[in-house]
């Protein structure tokens, strides 16, 4: 068995510490909490994490996807089970089809509020610990469960590409920062250098054709979550990570 690089051996270990702590962490990524926040004006814990991811997008894309998520980290734990990539881009529509009436309700919730006027980070988590109570362990089951279906029966990180709610605020993030083209951490490739071996493109977790960014040399992609797994796979060292604008 090819030993992992070392990079790609501590991002994995994020991964798993973050699932982990998801039991204490779930609802500050909870898509209702948020709404229950909305409807008594509170700004809470989700809507605090969900404004960090899209302002943190800006600057370091979809970091979080490949570094820190705690259901990515299921995702990838599940790559022993089905490691079948998710090739074209069915599916990926179908996270938006979601995104936008969650927006709206919380939006509406809001509203009806008369809007936003307190703050509290642990609203519905006066404990600081999501699963204070064993009921809790029912949505915990059913969130992970989910998530845990779609990659043994679909394929590599399958709910990343279809049902997250997290995911468009860092796309959206993403493609504000490209429309001011600001310095942000990137991927970049020296196309000349590349022999076709498409190695990167078997190891992305995300299923896209690394190696056909790296021909076209555009190496943006909104589905990208900068796991570095090709920078790291590449023999011939063709994909690098730059804080730089984009091309
Ligand atoms: S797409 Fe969603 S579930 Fe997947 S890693 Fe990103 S935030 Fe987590
Ligand atoms: S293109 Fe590279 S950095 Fe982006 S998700 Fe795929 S393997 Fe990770
Ligand atoms: S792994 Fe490197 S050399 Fe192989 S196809 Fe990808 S960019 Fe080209």
């Amino acid at each position: 068995m090819t030993k992992r690089p070392v990079r790609q051996r501590i991002r994995q270990a994020l991964l798993l510490l973050s699932l982990l702590l998801f039991p204490v962490t779930m609802n500050y990524f909870s898509p209702y909490v948020i709404i229950d926040g909305a409807a008594q004006g509170i700004i809470n814990g989700s809507l605090i994490v969900f404004g960090i991811q899209f302002l943190a997008a800006l600057f370091v894309g979809r970091l979080w996807c490949g570094w820190g998520c705690p259901a990515g980290g299921l995702g990838e734990a599940c790559f022993t089970v089905n490691d079948k990539p998710l090739r074209g881009k069915q599916g990926n529509w179908l996270k938006w089809a979601i995104w936008a009436p969650w927006v709206g309700i919380i939006a509406w919730a809001a509203i009806s509020a008369g809007g936003y006027h307190q703050v509290n980070f642990f609203h519905l988590t006066e404990s600081g610990v999501s699963m204070d109570a064993p009921e809790r362990y029912f949505i915990y089951y059913i969130v992970l469960g989910v998530f845990l279906a779609l990659s043994v029966f679909v394929g590599r990180r399958a709910g990343c590409h279809t049902i997250c709610w997290m995911a468009p605020f860092m796309i959206l993030g993403r493609k504000l920062r490209n429309l001011g083209n600001w310095p942000a951490l990137r991927l970049k490739a020296e196309t000349e250098r590349c022999i076709n071996c498409e190695r990167c493109t078997q190891a992305c977790p995300m299923s896209l054709d690394v190696n056909g960014m790296v021909q076209r040399g555009v190496m943006e992609n909104s589905e990208c979550i900068l796991c570095g797994s090709c920078v790291d796979v590449c023999p011939k060292k063709v994909i690098s990570y730059t804080f730089s604008k984009g091309k």
